[in-house]
């Protein structure tokens, strides 16, 4: 590997400009929470406020992902949480397959190599088709475990951004299967470190740890 560890690995991810997803936006987007965490959550890719601050999972789907997480015992902070793809898309397009293999190609399977967490949990279809198969339906296929090509188990479920677009009786239905998910999850990182403690006494306000980052693309780069 060439980096000497991850956050030799993070600093060069950072100014990476390798692909065309770089243009549109400020920059990439690190990860945030605990490297030493057992339980890593996979998203897709940043979206405004991700883009904005320059880490995964702290706009709204966060917020929303937060409280999921609670609901099963978890904190953010006592987590690994990281993407795919680490360059927000043009006006918040869903990366293609493609666009996952080569950035993932590059940093996350580098990423995990160091990170090496008991269990991953792949939120939506990008991360899913990625760590499990590129024929992989979220629809069909989350809830079930697989290992990835980490030799990691892992298990996927609804992206919380997808959750967001829904309402009513989906929703509801929805919101249960991601908590059924997510339950399944930790229980099994429990039994892979039972003296691991996922939830802080005080968790701290995620967006408030991080400043929103220059865009030079507004000062005529
Ligand atoms: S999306 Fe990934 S590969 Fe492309 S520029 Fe950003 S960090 Fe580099």
């Amino acid at each position: 590997m060439p980096f000497a560890n991850h956050q030799e690995l993070e600093s060069c991810m950072l100014n990476c400009t390798l692909c065309h997803l770089r243009q549109d936006a400020i920059g990439p987007t690190s990860y945030n929470g605990s490297p030493d965490s057992p339980l890593a959550i996979v998203g897709e890719g940043p979206g405004g406020v991700e883009d904005e601050y320059g880490v995964p999972l702290v706009g709204p789907s966060g917020q929303l992902l937060d409280k999921a997480l609670a609901s099963v015992g978890i904190t953010r902070d006592r987590v690994y949480t990281t993407n795919v793809i680490k360059c927000r898309p043009k006006n918040n397009r869903t990366p293609t397959v493609e666009e996952g293999v080569f950035c993932a190609g590059h940093w996350l399977d580098a990423e995990m190599a160091f990170v090496r967490p008991k269990i991953i949990i792949a939120l939506g279809s990008v991360a899913l088709k990625y760590l499990y198969g590129p024929d992989k339906r979220i629809t069909k296929d989350r809830g079930q475990w697989f290992t990835t090509k980490y030799d990691i188990p892992a298990i996927a479920t609804y992206h919380p951004a997808y959750l967001l677009r829904l309402t009513g009786k989906e929703l509801v239905k929805a919101k249960w299967e991601v908590y059924y998910d997510l339950q399944a999850a930790v229980e099994k990182c429990r039994e892979y470190a039972p003296a691991y403690d996922f939830k802080s006494a005080e968790p701290p306000d995620l967006l408030a740890l991080y400043t929103p980052r220059r865009d030079s693309r507004k000062e005529g780069r």
